[in-house]
């Protein structure tokens, strides 16, 4: 006789993301300071977001930051009802693509919106925000 079949339905798992942000520090701090930093090219200009340590346009290394708070239109966005397991504590969200006027793609939540009110075309505010999981940033719409 076999023994009998133990069936595992669910069990909690925790994950910790362990992000590497020596490159980016100025970026993480700069949340912390209320700003929300692109990358910028010294060589060429190329504007990127999130930012990186090295352009991807040419290459180069030298770059600067430059703060890229204010309005933008959304271009996409969806709603997260079906959250992912790291997630699973927030209610459901909205994640949006909005064009900068700096005109960089910023990918972020954006809060505080009644979902009937987004729209691609809509005009958003990228912020610096405090959140309970440290310092991120996000959309609101502007009115
Ligand atoms: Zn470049």
């Amino acid at each position: 006789m076999s023994p009998p079949v133990r069936r595992l339905k669910s069990r909690p798992i925790t994950f910790i993301f362990e992000l590497p942000t020596d490159k980016l520090k100025e970026f993480w701090e700069g949340l912390e300071k209320g700003k929300v930093y692109a990358s910028k090219c010294k060589k060429c200009g190329q504007l990127t977001f999130p930012p990186t340590s090295d352009c991807s346009h040419c290459r180069n290394q030298e770059m600067e930051y430059v703060d890229i708070q204010g309005e933008g239109e959304i271009e996409t966005f969806t709603h997260i009802v079906i959250r992912p397991a790291s997630f699973q504590n927030h209610p459901t969200y909205t994640v949006a693509v909005a064009k900068m006027n700096s005109g960089v793609k910023v990918l972020a939540w954006l809060t505080s919106a009644k979902l009937s009110n987004v729209k691609v075309g809509a005009r958003v505010k990228l912020a610096a925000v405090q959140s309970q999981d440290g310092p991120s940033y996000g959309f609101s719409l502007v009115s």
